[in-house]
């Protein structure tokens, strides 16, 4: 079934460190090999072998519209046949901006980078520069990306990998990373009265999305705002899984909270390599040209990228997130059915477009501590035998699904029929 797969993954092995150019995908998480791609369409993908997938996987997030979406597809194939790029500014940096903008309630400018990672990277360099302060607090299971001072205690691929804080880290600087239990508003009060004075930012996912699914509890986030500005420290809300996939102006419109800064990324790319950070003009203005805060990029702004995110945002309205969640609302609702059918213990959590299921039965998963008592080696089980019959989850139990706008109640039968005759054996 997967023959033509298994010998690309042993050429990729002598060509690449692990035969991968990101981690989660080598199927460490859940053993055997991985799946090698070749196209995408609508909420199919097919392999190397031609074999045929429901995908809820959506390349980790950004084909909010699935595979092979026109609208992107026409942009990007326009601006090609313009330029790829210019290293100079072009018109649809502009289109893209002003999109962002006015969608995400806080933020008054935005400033384009090529990944996540360097969304929060610039974000941390930003915060510490502005307010004179070296200490950043985080939270256990959530991920920002690799760059040095996020990678600590982190979710994804750290997490599916079971890897410590990672060499390479310097020890100092790690150690201006406090990481608190997520969901823990203790916690976060205790650590401002210990350290409030050189705090420069918190930064949360305000629903973290790299340890599967985990909302924020009610009062979370309203603390977070409360301390940090009680402190003079910047709340961050890294919103590179969230925004654009649970509403258009992301959870903090969903939750009422507003940061002082965000970051984007996955969806607002459409699939290209894209991350934003944004907050109000004046700390924005603190960034070079005009502020002493250096931060830049070749490839910044690159108009295929704009072209494509701006293609796929610009189809989004409060109507396609309500169809998102009324879908997302069948299939888990579905899930928990043929659980409960089977005498399966699962744990299902959801926001609007994202939602993972945990084998376990704790009544509640809301931390990272919740999430260690899953039994992941049972979620491997489960994934080779979906993947046997066509559905693609993500290689990992500590990864959200993502449901897109066009999956339509058939996939998603054909999907619960599969849970059925799964969970049935495992
Ligand atoms: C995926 C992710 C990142 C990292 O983005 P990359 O584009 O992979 O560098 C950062 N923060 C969150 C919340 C993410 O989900």
């Amino acid at each position: 079934m997967h023959k033509r797969s298994a010998e690309a993954y042993q050429r990729a092995l002598q060509l690449i460190p692990g035969g991968v150019n990101s981690p989660v995908r080598a199927f460490k998480g859940v053993g055997g090999t991985p799946v090698f791609f070749e196209s995408g369409q609508g909420p199919f993908l097919f392999d190397l072998d031609g074999n045929k997938y429901i995908d809820y996987v959506a390349s980790w997030g950004p084909k909010l519209q699935g595979y092979s979406f026109a609208p992107v597809v026409q942009a990007v194939t326009t601006q090609a046949q313009r330029a790829t790029s210019f290293g100079a500014p072009c018109l649809i940096e502009l289109e893209l901006a002003n999109l962002l903008v006015s969608s995400v309630p806080s933020l008054e400018k935005i400033r384009m980078v090529n990944s996540g990672t360097e969304a929060t990277m610039s974000v941390i360099r930003l915060a510490r520069g502005i307010t004179n302060r070296d200490r950043i607090v985080k939270f256990t299971g959530c991920f920002h990306g690799h760059a040095d001072s996020l990678l600590v205690q982190a979710g994804s691929g750290v997490l599916t990998l079971g890897l410590p804080d990672s060499p390479g880290v310097p020890r100092a600087l790690a150690q201006q990373t406090l990481s608190l239990p997520y969901n823990d508003i203790e916690a976060v009060q205790d650590v401002f009265t210990q350290f409030g004075s050189e705090i420069a930012a918190v930064i949360v996912e305000p629903i973290a999305g790299n340890m599967g699914c985990i909302p924020p509890v009610e009062g979370f986030l309203e603390e977070l705002r409360t301390q940090t500005t009680q402190h003079g420290s910047l709340l961050i809300f890294d919103e590179v899984m969230t925004g654009f996939r649970v509403a258009l102006g992301g959870a903090q419109e969903m939750f009422e909270v507003s940061p002082d800064l965000t970051t984007l990324g996955k969806v607002v790319g459409g699939g290209l390599p894209v991350g934003a950070f944004g907050g109000s003009a004046e700390l924005m203005d603190q960034l070079a040209p005009i502020g002493p805060i250096y931060q830049s990029g070749t490839l910044s702004g690159n108009p295929l990228a704009m072209a494509g995110g701006f293609a796929l945002l610009n189809s989004l309205d409060t109507d396609f997130y309500d169809k998102l969640d009324e879908l997302t609302g069948y299939f888990t609702n579905g899930i928990r059915d043929v659980a409960k059918k089977h005498n399966i213990d699962l744990c299902i959590n959801s926001v609007c477009g994202m939602f993972s299921f945990y084998f376990t039965s704790q009544s509640k998963v809301s931390n990272y501590h919740h999430v260690e008592q899953c039994d992941s080696a049972r979620y491997a089980k489960f994934f080779h035998e979906m993947l046997r019959q066509g559905i693609y989850f993500a290689p990992s139990a500590y990864e959200c699904a993502f449901v897109s706008g066009s999956h339509t109640t058939l996939e998603i039968d054909k999907t619960l029929a599969a849970f059925d005759d799964v969970l049935k054996r495992l």
